[in-house]
């Protein structure tokens, strides 16, 4: 009797320790309900193939169930964490063991919201000093109703914490291949250059900015216009192909 306790409180312990270093997380299942959602709703899982569908699946799990969701006057609803979590699945499906650690908050507006220390208008933002992933819930949606503009405030905030997360993320950095990153900053330092000169591109000018708005940008047209991306820009298109272990041109061919 002893003995049973004994290995009950032991498998209590093994339990609590598996948690907490996040191991359980491969055995969370999305509910009939959640699957229904991104059936229902997430274009990018419809075009998934069923391998890809399953991937998309444990990333939305884990973040559905991982993360913390923050509610700035509104409550946020299963529905809309499916849905933020499949926009994080799209762009993470390649890389199907990251879950964008350093990031355990979202902080979701019902609309854009105005930045109490710049005083301007935000759609998103990330929050790399608290691990926090703001986004207006409005200009996310707005982001997939259009899906062909280039413009998806979900996938360009996610392609920020991607490129903080690889460069100082906590226990996950490290994970974009170093090969192809240095090709990709040699063409995007050129491009940012050429858009900073007034030069035309085939981005926005916002890419000019700087590197990590470059890469950001760059995802939205990669998941938006994949075809004319690598119409215009076929090194740079094949880079983001290999660092993000993806096509979208390829699924959309073929839909
Ligand atoms: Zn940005």
């Amino acid at each position: 009797m002893g003995l049973l306790i004994l290995l009950g409180v032991l498998g209590l312990l093994v339990f609590w320790a598996a948690a907490y270093s996040g191991l359980l997380w491969r055995t969370r299942k999305l509910s009939s309900a959640h699957k229904a959602v991104l059936a229902k709703y997430a274009i990018s899982y419809q075009r998934a193939h069923a391998a890809d569908r399953q991937r998309m699946e444990r990333i939305v799990a884990t973040f559905v169930h991982d993360k913390e969701w923050v509610g700035a006057g509104i409550e946020v609803a299963e529905e809309m964490k499916v849905m933020i979590s499949a926009c994080a699945a799209q762009l993470l499906k390649g890389h199907p063991d990251l879950v964008l650690a350093h990031f355990e908050r979202f902080i979701v507006h019902p609309d854009s919201y105005r930045d109490h220390l710049s005083g301007r208008m935000h759609q998103g933002e990330v929050r790399p000093r608290t691990g926090t992933i703001v986004i207006s819930w409005d200009d996310f949606v707005h982001g997939y109703a259009h899906s062909a503009d280039a413009h998806n405030v979900g996938l360009h905030e996610f392609a920020h914490a991607l490129w903080f997360e690889n460069n100082n993320g906590i226990g996950e950095e490290g994970f974009l291949s170093q090969h192809f990153l240095q090709q990709w900053n040699a063409l995007a330092t050129a491009e940012i250059a050429r858009i900073k000169a007034g030069a035309p591109s085939f981005f926005r000018d916002y890419a000019g900015v700087n590197d990590a708005e470059f890469f950001a940008v760059a995802v939205e047209y990669f998941f938006e216009r994949p075809l004319e991306f690598r119409e215009a820009m076929a090194d740079l298109y094949a880079l983001l192909c290999s660092l993000l272990k993806q096509d979208p041109a390829a699924v959309w061919v073929m839909n």
